[in-house]
């Protein structure tokens, strides 16, 4: 018999769309991309060769628990400046990914009895983890006429009495969104006035285009109260190295340790040090790469708000659009599906991200442009059929 936590974990539909995809692609079918969120840039190869070599140098056994030291302070420094934040390398612990350090603060956080506010839509594991927890997931609407921000006054009066933590994600996924700094500030009122932690999932703050990037971490008494989540995934191009941190309170930095020693040991040692030539190194293929997700990003959106019955808001950041497809007629499920089987293009269904994903598909630009106008040219034909 399975403990009940472990029946509340749920998978992640990218996950199973791209098996569908790659499945229908060995039926020799021609399948447009768009399911899946991450960067289709290779790892930029000064990156690549600092990995290599540290496998030729031996770096292959097991390193400390919470990151080799030099990774650390070049994240502390790394992170800080981006976020105009004086970080110490003490309160930095890196993880095989991002994902890792989701978990560890959710079940540090949060049980029975607890509460947890997190996005939705949003990224699933998210819920998937709050309810394996034990605690309640408490879904914070976010509103497509808002950008993707929410709603203040929605937000305070989801806080109660039971309220452990809250989570945002700002550049987000799956719609786009960008906090504003009024966002941030309410939020950090509630933290302050109910003493609670704010989990910040950053992993796409180098994916904004129309503005900075702020964090919660520099309001007011915030910085003791936050934990930053962050990676190489999204950045560097770099999902299969599985190399992410989080960026603690000195109070929680023991127990994350814990946590890795208790389940991974280490991240890739070798890993790492590709990590720390992609924080040392010129950071230009990442400002290419952004340059290019914007262009698609403006080339994608004008091309949906063209479809009949879509209606796209411009997304300030991440790589994903997420189009309101109510007028077409179809329920936001049964279009993915149909997308995939009968016009080649493999999307999400917004639900995949929560209730509030009803209406929605995600849709990831991580296609060049051309693979983009061929989904849309896909998506039109079957809409007008
Ligand atoms: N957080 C968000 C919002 C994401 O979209 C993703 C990946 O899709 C992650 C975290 C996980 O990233 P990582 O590859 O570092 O585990």
């Amino acid at each position: 018999m399975l403990q009940p936590r472990a029946t509340r974990l749920v998978g992640e539909s990218a996950f199973e769309v791209l098996a569908r995809a790659q499945a229908l692609e060995r039926e020799g079918r021609s399948i447009v991309r768009l399911e899946i969120g991450q960067p289709d840039f290779p790892t930029p190869e000064h990156i690549c060769d600092a990995g290599i070599a540290a496998i030729r140098a031996g770096k292959t056994g097991y390193g400390p628990s919470n990151g080799i030291p030099e990774l650390r302070e070049a994240i502390a420094a790394h992170a800080g400046a981006k976020r105009g934040l004086d970080f110490d390398a003490a309160n930095v612990v890196v993880a095989p990914g991002a994902k890792p350090t989701l978990f560890y603060a959710i079940n540090a956080l949060a049980g029975e009895g607890d509460e947890v506010i997190y996005p939705d839509p949003g990224f699933p594991m998210y819920a998937s983890l709050i309810r394996h927890s034990g605690a309640r997931p408490v879904p914070l609407p976010l509103l497509e006429r808002n950008g993707f921000r929410f709603d203040v006054e929605q937000f305070r009066s989801l806080v109660s009495a039971r309220t452990r933590l809250i989570i945002i994600n700002s550049p987000q996924n799956p719609t786009g969104g960008v906090l504003a700094r009024e966002d941030l500030e309410a939020i950090a009122e509630a933290a302050r006035t109910h003493d609670l932690r704010v989990l910040a999932d950053e992993i796409y703050i180098d994916f904004t285009y129309d503005g900075g990037f702020e964090t919660i971490a520099s309001l007011p008494g915030m910085r003791e109260r936050t934990l930053i989540v962050d990676g190489f995934s999204k950045s560097y191009a770099m999902t299969g190295w599985r190399l992410g941190y989080a960026i603690l309170p000195s109070d929680l930095v023991r127990t994350f340790d814990l946590y890795s020693v208790n389940i991974v040991s280490c991240a890739t040692t070798f890993g790492q040090y590709a990590a720390l030539a992609a924080l040392q190194g010129t950071q230009q293929p990442l400002h290419d790469m952004v340059a290019e997700f914007r262009r698609r990003r403006d080339f994608l959106v004008a091309a949906l708000n063209e479809l009949p019955g879509v209606g796209c808001v411009t997304p300030g950041g991440a790589f994903y659009a997420f189009p309101n497809i109510r007028e077409t007629g179809f329920e936001a499920p049964e279009l993915a599906r149909r997308l995939l089987e009968e016009a080649g293009v493999a999307a999400l269904s917004g639900t995949a991200f929560g209730d509030a994903g009803h209406g929605y598909l995600r849709l990831s630009y991580a296609n060049s442009l051309d693979n983009l106008g061929e989904a849309v040219e896909r998506m039109r034909a079957f809409l007008t059929r």
